[in-house]
């Protein structure tokens, strides 16, 4: 079993981004600009903004983050997007997402540029997808495929199964896997048999949101795991259970740990697989930075 090591990978990313960041900025004198709305106060997604803001500044991003009230009018959140729409220095908008259940996920997104839409949410982005003609992919799948492709793996003709059908991952990372050659199931929470199906397949990726769901009675021997979820557990059971060593360890200084959808005990039964965290996590985070700075890149005719 060998790892997929996404934390490796996305430090090189970064450190290549870097680089260009600052010959750009001694060309032109311009940096990319990002922006991250968060709306409410979800502790998950707090952490994972604060990452990406730590890191696009690091590169030399021109980083913002915008917090919001839950509560905020759906009217003022459009106001702000509008904003960011008009502002020639941000040219990557990011609204973190789940938002609070009291806004319309669509009714807001629609208001964002689709030439801003760092993370491929709106339907013009991702239909470019489905067509095989995107320049700009959404992060996780993005990272995914980055991943795979760093390790050579080939994947014509590989029979691989996406368990999750979010429109952030498992429907666009369907899509590139298949324009990739594969041949692709997506399942769902209704998918009849879900063991049988993940037991044929060669490529296994799950996006799900519940710890080790993914057990290792259902691999295939020689599998490739790919694991995209994050969840965090505050039950020392659940994380002797779920988490991997470096998790158990977190726990007992912090009191939680992170858990994929993936069993621990199926890594053994894998060709590769990425861990969780230091797996998917990076990826995701690197490809924002660079979207960012190709969405810059187009802006100024760099390309
Ligand atoms: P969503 O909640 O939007 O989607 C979850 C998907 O899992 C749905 O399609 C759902 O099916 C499916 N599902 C739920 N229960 C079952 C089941 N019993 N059997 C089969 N399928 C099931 O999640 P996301 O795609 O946004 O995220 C998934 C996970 O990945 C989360 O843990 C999230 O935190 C993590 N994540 C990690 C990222 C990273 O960078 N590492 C980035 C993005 C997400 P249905 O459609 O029928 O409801």
């Amino acid at each position: 079993m060998n790892i997929l090591d996404g934390k490796k990978i996305a430090g090189e990313i970064q450190e290549k981004i870097k680089d260009e960041i600052g010959q750009l900025k001694n060309q032109t004198g311009k940096t990319p600009g990002l922006t991250v709305i968060i709306v409410g106060e979800n502790p998950a997604s707090q952490a994972y903004v604060r990452k990406k803001h730590r890191i696009a500044q690091k590169l030399g991003i021109n980083s913002h983050i915008i917090e919001l009230k839950a509560e905020i009018a759906a009217q003022d959140l459009i106001e702000q997007i509008r904003v960011l729409n008009q502002d020639p220095g941000v040219q990557a908008i990011l609204i973190q997402l789940p938002l609070p259940e009291n806004h319309n996920t669509w009714e807001i997104l629609n208001h964002l540029n689709p030439k801003k839409d760092v993370d491929c949410f709106l339907p013009v982005n991702l239909g470019n997808i489905l067509l095989n003609r995107a320049g700009i992919f959404p992060c996780t799948p993005s990272g995914i495929m980055q991943m795979l492709d760093y390790y050579r793996i080939d994947l014509s003709g590989l029979n691989a199964i996406m368990v999750g059908r979010s429109f952030i991952v498992g429907k666009p990372l369907a899509s590139m896997l298949t324009n990739q050659n594969a041949t692709v199931t997506l399942c769902h929470s209704k998918t009849k048999n879900l063991p049988g199906l993940v037991k044929q397949a060669d490529l296994v990726v799950a996006a799900i949101g519940k710890p080790g769901f993914i057990t290792a009675d259902m691999i295939k021997k020689g599998a490739i795991l790919i694991d995209v979820g994050q969840n965090f557990l505050y039950q020392q059971h659940e994380v002797l259970e779920f988490c991997i060593e470096s998790q158990q360890q977190k726990f007992k200084k912090k009191g939680y740990g992170i858990a994929g959808d993936i069993h621990i005990k199926a890594y053994p039964k894998a060709s590769y697989f990425t861990p969780v965290p230091g797996g998917v996590g990076p990826m995701t985070v690197a490809m924002l930075m660079v979207n960012t700075l190709k969405l810059f890149k187009r802006q100024y005719h760099l390309e």
